[in-house]
Order: structure tokens, then C-alpha cells, then sequence
């Protein structure tokens, strides 16, 4: 059995910023992810500033695709109109590869399937024991259904449903458009250009609202395709989407059972206005750390529940 004094299960965004501040501060971890990286991952890919200063990402030395946004053209419903923002975007296959190669001496390939509690460890498939659980392992989080199932049944927060594709256009347009609460979509639409000719485009909705209307995701992203084409941003592609589910954030969700701390899409912490889970994922990754770290309570400050502030620069 190998002993340490915290694991992590998952090594996305939440579970690499977890890492990395334990290890600043010379805690003993390890973190286990079932995927060898670099690995796909469902998402725009959309960064704000805050997580650039919350990863320390300078971009001068940031080795994967990285690109900058002024503006972004909205719509919604019927109103357009161009914010005037400062945003990022980065490939996920890429950020988290670099998020996860910090603490890589760490990190161990293994899908984890059992965890128990037994004489104030946590024991995960036999083979890894530890004082501290930091559940990071997604919407499907396994720390979550071992240990947060009983303290909260059912997830408050509002479930979304997306999907996504990312590809190289040849002469893509640079603009970045989204299309908010259109042809009765809970949610919205992308297209979402980055460097070196990719581009991102997606749809996503609250499942409940598209369930209660009838309606579903499909409907929505063949539209998104029609609108595309419409629009002149993309032509003569044939696609391949992928889907992922993850909640919004509810208002007062369990963090911690024991010693076990849930962040990140495994708690439920994406925004309200525009579902942005990076960021709140890597905050939470922190601050459950800097509870670890200096045995305080652990707590959601910090973490954003709405992007706009950001997006319209009220926030820095
Ligand atoms: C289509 C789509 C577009 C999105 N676009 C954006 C965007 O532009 N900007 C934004 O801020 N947010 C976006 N999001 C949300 C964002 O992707 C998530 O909130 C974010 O990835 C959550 O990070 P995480 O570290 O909590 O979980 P994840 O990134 O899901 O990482 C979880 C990790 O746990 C591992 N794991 C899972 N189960 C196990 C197991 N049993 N054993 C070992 N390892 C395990 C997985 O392999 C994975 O590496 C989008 C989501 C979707 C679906």
C-alpha cells in the first residue's frame, strides 16, 4: 500500500491546481487520473483573466496555442451587439497537459474504482491510502458518489448539457461570436476562433428548461451548424461532435464530508450566466490546498458565480 498524506482523484484543471499549491508549500500528495496526458476534454476553452493569474500562465512562455480576444459579437434574441472585453483561449488538450506537467513527478495513471474509510484513512482500490480525499474527478466523480451521496442526494444546481467540436478552419474569421437564448435555447451558442486557423463551436442548455419545452440539444446544434453556414464562418465541414453534462453552481453546496473535499465540476461550480468552469475549478482546487495547508475551514471564496463582472471588466 502506498502511503501519502493527500490524494487527488482527477488531474483536470481543479485537481492540477490543487497539486501544484500543496506542492509550493511541500505537502506530501499524489494524484491519480485515468487518462494518460495529454487527453482530449469537452470545452471551449475559453480563459479569463483571473485563471491566467490564478495558474500563473505568462504567455510569452506558454507553449500551446494561446490567443487573445478585444471583443466578442453577442446576440441575444433579437439585440446585437459588440462587447468590448479582455479574454483568452487556450486548447484543453494543451492547458491541462501544461497544468498537469507541474506536478508530474506526482501523478499516477490509474482509474479508481473503490474507496473506502477505514481507522481515519481513506483507502482507494487497495493499493493507495491517505489522511486527506480531494475529489476532483468531474461530473462523474467517484469521491463524490462514495462519500457525498447521502449529505446531498440530489445536485441543486442546474444541470447543462453541451456539446462541442474544435478543428483547423483554413481562413477562419478571428471574431468571436455568441448567440444567447436563441430559437428558445436555455443557453447559448459559440463560435469561438483561435490561433493557427481552430476554432471552437458548441452549444449548450439547462436540461431542465429544454426538457420542460419539448426540446433537446440536437435541435439546437444543427441550427448552430445552419447559423454558421449562414453567417459565412464555416463551410463544406462535415462534423463530429462530442457531449459532456456539468452543473452550474447551487447555492449552498456540501465542500467537505470528513476529510474528504469535493472542487471543481465534481462539486458543481460552473457560472450562472455562462456556465465558465475552468476557473471556478482551479479556485476551488486552491482553496481546498490552502485548507489542507494551514487546517482551516474550507471555503468557496473567491469563486466566481458569475462571469459577466469579468467579461465587462467591473472586475480585476
Ligand atoms: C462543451 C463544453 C464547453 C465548455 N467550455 C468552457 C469554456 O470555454 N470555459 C470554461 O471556463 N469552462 C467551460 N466548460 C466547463 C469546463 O470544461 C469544466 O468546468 C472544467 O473542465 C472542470 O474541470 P475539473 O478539473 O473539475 O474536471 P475535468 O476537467 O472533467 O477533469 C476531471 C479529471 O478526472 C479524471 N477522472 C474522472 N474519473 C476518474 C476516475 N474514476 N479515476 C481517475 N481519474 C478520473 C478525468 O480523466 C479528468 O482528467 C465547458 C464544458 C463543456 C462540456
Amino acid at each position: 500500500m502506498i502511503a501519502t498524506e493527500v490524494l487527488i482523484i482527477g488531474g483536470g484543471p481543479a485537481g492540477s491546481a490543487c497539486a501544484w499549491r500543496l506542492k509550493q508549500r511541500g505537502i506530501d500528495f499524489l494524484l491519480l487520473d485515468k487518462e494518460e496526458f495529454p487527453r482530449p476534454k469537452t470545452c471551449a476553452g475559453w480563459i479569463t483573466p483571473r485563471v491566467m493569474r490564478d495558474v500563473d500562465l505568462d504567455p510569452a512562455t506558454y507553449p500551446g496555442n494561446f490567443s487573445r480576444f478585444n471583443e466578442f459579437k453577442v446576440e441575444i434574441g433579437r439585440l446585437r451587439f459588440t462587447l468590448r472585453t479582455r479574454q483568452y483561449a487556450i486548447r484543453r488538450i494543451e492547458f491541462d497537459a501544461w497544468l498537469i506537467q507541474r506536478v508530474s513527478e506526482n501523478l499516477v495513471q490509474h482509474h479508481v474504482k473503490e474507496i473506502r474509510y477505514e481507522d481515519g484513512r481513506y483507502i482507494v482500490d487497495g493499493e493507495y491510502s491517505a489522511r486527506f480525499l480531494i475529489g476532483a474527478g468531474g461530473t462523474h466523480c467517484p469521491v463524490k458518489r462514495a462519500f457525498f451521496s447521502n449529505v446531498n442526494p440530489a445536485q441543486t444546481g442546474s444541470l447543462i448539457v453541451a456539446q462541442e467540436e474544435e478543428f483547423v478552419q483554413p481562413n477562419a474569421s478571428p471574431i468571436c461570436h455568441l448567440w444567447f437564448l436563441q430559437d428558445g435555447l436555455p443557453g447559448y451558442a459559440w463560435y469561438f476562433p483561435k490561433s493557427d486557423g481552430v476554432v471552437n463551436v458548441g452549444v449548450g442548455g439547462d436540461t431542465a428548461g429544454l426538457k420542460k419545452k419539448g426540446d433537446n440539444l440536437k435541435r439546437h446544434w444543427d441550427l448552430l451548424i445552419e447559423k454558421l453556414e449562414r453567417y459565412d464562418l464555416i463551410r463544406g465541414h462535415e462534423f463530429h461532435p462530442y457531449g459532456h453534462s456539468y452543473y452550474l453552481r447551487s447555492p449552498s453546496p456540501t465542500l467537505r464530508s470528513g476529510n474528504a473535499l469535493l472542487v471543481g465540476d465534481a462539486l458543481g461550480l460552473a457560472t450562472l450566466d455562462m456556465g465558465e468552469g475552468i476557473g471556478p475549478s482551479i479556485r476551488s482546487g486552491i482553496n481546498a490546498a490552502e485548507a489542507i495547508i494551514h487546517g482551516s475551514t474550507y471555503t468557496l471564496d473567491g469563486v466566481t458565480r458569475y462571469s459577466f463582472p469579468d467579461l465587462l471588466g467591473w472586475r480585476r
